[in-house]
């Protein structure tokens, strides 16, 4: 079969239905790519990915109807942050809130299959997507037009790609674009367990030297979710040692408020490899690139995510931007996006790259340095208010109307 439609969405992941959604919602036609099956509900489980979503994301989820489709009785505002430097008597002590803040939250922790659940009801509903269940096996690119054939032979054909197929992305390779790769030679371990002591929606953060970094994320009642990120030799440790000596561990942080863990079912971590990719453009002819596909951060400042509803928000009012004559894949709206997104996705992946050197050594006068400059950072309160802004995010949504 031939099919043809504005824009192909491939990937099935949030971002990709998300980005199918927004270019909808602006009255283009979309194919929707996405091999996985809709997310199957568990409600008897909390799910083991979880991301802290910020005050950008809150706002596009909220235009496209996806937020209140999810269920509130499972997500976590986050109220308050902690984060703790590996010497105490150095200071080493940094906090933010919501009230110094003045926002009602600094993030929410949602987990995937409440997101992904709310995602699949949306496209269910919406007016020009249409969701194809296979993947992506050659794309040719026109002057004028993209074609995609799929597994079993039936084409796209489009004005526009959009590649929202992950870190390991396959459009990204096939539009030749080149990537600077790194491994961070750690994985992140993540877990969720139920703490004797309310967490009161505080995420609290320890950095612990050549140990990694902990983050302990609120969820609904008094549970929390674990991402140890952590060198490859600990993350092993963390993943085959019993649930009770992971529990003692955290329960010997510095500072640790929560009192006794105890893990909840599955009962057994996951591990996922840290690496920072970066597409160098995230467009070429006729192809834009959302989400990981573009690039992947390191999860400690729990921003990944985030920065693909960016890449949204900003390629749809790119989008909206074009002349009236031209089509989606418009090089001048493409080069408009990739300007738009240059510089936030480089703070972040600077940023993030930046922390994670200064704090993975335990060289003393680097500790001494790392551990008074956060709680210098802590006395300086419009400095504090100028990363708050950066960390938690703008409210940012789509522009309104249609497209050209
Ligand atoms: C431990 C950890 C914690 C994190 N915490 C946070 C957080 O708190 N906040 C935050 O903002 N971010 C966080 N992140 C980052 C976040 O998980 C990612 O940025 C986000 O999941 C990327 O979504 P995506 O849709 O771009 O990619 P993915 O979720 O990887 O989805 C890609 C999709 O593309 C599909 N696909 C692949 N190849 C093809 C093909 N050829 N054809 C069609 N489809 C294809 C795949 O099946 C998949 O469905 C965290 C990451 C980690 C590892």
């Amino acid at each position: 079969m031939k099919f043809t439609c504005d824009i192909c969405v491939i990937g099935g992941g949030a971002i990709g239905k998300a980005s199918a959604l927004a270019l909808a919602q602006a009255g283009l036609e979309v194919t929707l790519l996405a091999p996985d099956a809709a997310t199957p509900a568990q409600p008897d489980h909390w799910d083991l990915r979880v991301y802290a979503l910020n005050q950008s994301a809150h706002a596009l989820l909220s235009s496209l109807k996806v937020w209140d489709a999810m269920d509130p009785s499972r997500i976590a505002p986050v109220d308050a942050m902690a984060i703790h430097g590996d010497d105490a008597g150095l200071g080493g002590h940094l906090g933010f809130d919501a009230y110094g803040a003045r926002v009602g939250a600094l993030a929410w922790i949602v987990e995937d299959q409440n997101l992904n659940q709310a995602l699949d009801s949306a496209l269910r509903f919406a007016t020009g997507v249409k969701r194809i269940a296979s993947t992506a096996s050659q794309l040719h690119i026109d002057v004028d037009q993209a074609t995609v054939t799929l597994g079993n032979g039936d084409t796209i054909t489009c004005s526009l790609i959009v590649g929202a197929d992950g870190a390991n992305s396959w459009v990204r390779g096939q539009a030749d674009t080149n990537i600077d790769y790194r491994s961070y030679d750690q994985s992140a371990v993540v877990a969720n367990f139920e703490c004797e002591v309310p967490h009161h929606g505080t995420a609290s953060q320890w950095f612990l030297g050549s140990e990694g970094i902990v983050a302990l994320l609120p969820l609904p009642g008094n549970r929390v979710s674990l991402v140890w990120s952590a060198p490859e030799h600990l993350a092993s440790q963390l993943m085959n040692e019993p649930a009770e000596s992971l529990c003692q561990r955290l329960g010997h942080l510095n500072g640790m408020p929560l009192g006794q863990l105890a893990m909840l079912p599955p009962a057994k971590p996951r591990a996922f490899p840290l690496r920072l990719i970066r597409a160098q453009s995230p467009v070429a002819n006729r192809i834009a690139l959302v989400g990981d596909a573009a690039h992947v951060v390191h999860p400690m400042a729990g921003h990944g995510m985030n920065l693909g509803f960016a890449d949204i928000a900003a390629l749809v009012a790119a989008l909206k931007r074009r002349d009236h004559a031209a089509d989606c894949g418009d090089a001048r709206s493409l080069g408009r996006y990739a300007r738009q997104r240059k510089e936030e996705v480089l703070l972040m992946q600077l940023a993030t790259d930046g922390l994670h050197r200064l704090f993975s050594t335990d060289l003393t006068p680097v500790r001494h340095l790392r551990n008074v400059g956060m709680s210098l950072v802590d006395k300086l309160p419009f400095l504090k208010r100028r990363l708050m802004s950066h960390a938690f995010g703008r409210a940012a949504s789509l522009p309104t109307g249609e497209l050209p």
